[in-house]
């Protein structure tokens, strides 16, 4: 930023891995007058969204739709399926599958946390040794995230599935996909998952607030026995309300105007080219992170995630410092880091509504940014990113020709 300047020109490269950029259609779609959440045109756009949110979770059951953050998604897929003492199996990929480990804890659930040294996804094999031992099903649910927002890995929900059944346990499967969701393949009826947990704020480009839950008819049979406490969170009213389009309270209804023009972006850009898109970001990323000589802390490339990458800090630089330089003087904002690798790395968000250019200024702000701030790199990230990038969109043009 300029010297004695409070005004910083420009729009910010917000490259936290969420919330991402909110599109202006998105905005524009939310910039209406309120309207009477128990009258028709409010009926109308819930069908719409109620229907439309589950052509992106890939399901033809009911999604619920929260007004709340993320974690207000978690309690409710543990406390409208599970009862007090109930034994789970959870995975320590990372922060955030600490948090909805602590809040199981505090639920009064008995998780049992199968540990990794953050740098790795969910093992499949790790889940089918440990329910093979549970000969007496204790364990009533199998809970884990499709992506770890922060350590940049991503786990096989499919393979997962495969491993429960291979260990022929009856365990319900839940994922929490708030990070990987409308960013990344996510099919809940094919891959057997009972509960997706989602979040409005990343993949699909809305502010913070809003989560879901995509329910699968034994989830729905489990809700039946459930005897954790909940009311707010409980899926019954929501799910009777919703039938003729209405909700048990008053919903937000701008989110929900902000969620109908985020389901036709989605289908209009299509989900696999919006995987691919997130697939090619995410490895222009790397191709940069690579250049530059610096360690991605996912150590096992099968585990990589298409929305995230995190970068370690060589040892005595302080990536919190780093991130701050960066801000200040470039406009560009990284996600933190967490745990034992507390300001040991940053996380460079490739999420949401970008493109090619806007994912090359954040790794352009990101190259000055190192040499600024005396981290010891090569140059030519950008350069490897950008060949990258060139060689990818020369692909189809070339299938063609052949
Ligand atoms: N799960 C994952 C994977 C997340 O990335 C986050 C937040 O970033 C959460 C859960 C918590 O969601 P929220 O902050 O919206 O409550």
């Amino acid at each position: 930023m300029a010297q004695n300047s409070s005004r910083m020109p420009g729009r910010h490269f917000l490259h936290i891995p969420g919330p991402s950029p909110l599109p202006d259609r998105i905005l524009r779609a939310m910039d209406t007058p309120i309207i009477d959440h128990r009258g028709p045109e409010f009926q109308k756009l819930a069908k719409r969204v109620l229907e439309g949110i589950k052509t992106i979770f890939k399901t033809t059951n009911p999604v619920i739709i929260y007004t709340a953050t993320g974690t207000g998604a978690w309690e409710a897929a543990l406390v409208n399926t599970l009862s007090p003492g109930d034994r789970m199996l959870m995975v320590e990929t990372g922060q955030f599958a600490t948090l909805w480990k602590r809040m199981a804890d505090s639920l009064g659930l008995r998780p049992e946390f199968i540990p990794t040294d953050w740098r790795i996804g969910v093992e499949p094999a790790a889940i089918e040794e440990a329910l093979r031992k549970d000969k007496a099903h204790e364990i009533k649910a199998v809970c884990f995230l499709h992506n770890e927002t922060a350590t940049g890995c991503l786990s096989p929900v499919a393979e997962i599935r495969k491993a429960i059944d291979a260990a022929g346990h009856p365990a319900l499967l839940m994922v929490d996909t708030i990070s990987s969701l409308a960013s990344a393949d996510y099919r809940h009826d094919e891959w057997g998952v009972d509960v997706t947990i989602g979040g409005a704020q990343k993949g699909l480009m809305l502010p913070p607030g809003m989560s879901f839950n995509a329910i699968s008819n034994k989830a729905l049979a489990a809700a039946k026995n459930s005897k954790l406490p909940k009311s707010f969170w409980s899926w019954d009213d929501m799910l009777n309300m919703n039938k003729i389009g209405f909700f048990p309270y008053t919903p937000a209804t701008q989110m929900l105007h902000g969620l109908a023009a985020s389901i036709d972006m989605l289908h209009e850009e299509g989900l696999d080219n919006v995987f691919a898109r997130h697939d090619r970001f995410a490895e222009a990323t790397r191709h940069a992170v690579r250049a530059w000589g610096l360690e991605i802390l996912c150590r096992d490339p099968k585990f990589y995630s298409p929305t995230v990458t995190a970068v370690l800090l060589p040892n005595g630089h302080d990536a919190d410092a780093f991130r701050n330089l960066a801000l200040e003087q470039f406009n560009i904002s990284y996600g933190t880091s967490f745990g034992k690798f507390a300001g040991k790395y940053f996380r460079i968000g490739h999420l949401g509504d970008i493109n090619e250019l806007m994912l090359l200024g954040a790794l352009a702000g990101t190259e000055m940014a190192l040499d600024l701030a005396g981290i010891p790199h090569r140059k030519g990230g950008v350069q490897a990113a950008m060949d990258y990038l060139v060689a990818e969109a020369a692909k189809p043009a070339r299938a063609a020709a052949e």
